[in-house]
């Protein structure tokens, strides 16, 4: 998979959690948003992964707001 990476207009994924809470940090793969969700997720909460653009309004948000939380 690495080889044939493209470069289409910012794709990337995050995690919106069961409560709809979308997480901030971006992920280029959406394989790594499942592992770290699968890692970091509460017993019994679910998730999904969402897919977004170089119109992400969550990274948009982040970017201007400056970092809160590493
Ligand atoms: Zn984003």
């Amino acid at each position: 998979m690495e080889h044939s990476r493209s470069n289409k207009s910012e794709i990337h994924y995050h995690i919106r959690w069961s409560n709809s809470l979308l997480d901030w940090k971006p992920f280029p793969k959406k394989e790594e948003a499942i592992e770290l969700a699968g890692r970091i997720r509460k017993p019994n909460e679910s998730y999904m992964i969402v897919e977004r653009d170089s119109e992400c309004e969550k990274c948009k948000a982040f970017k201007s707001e400056g970092k809160t939380s590493e």
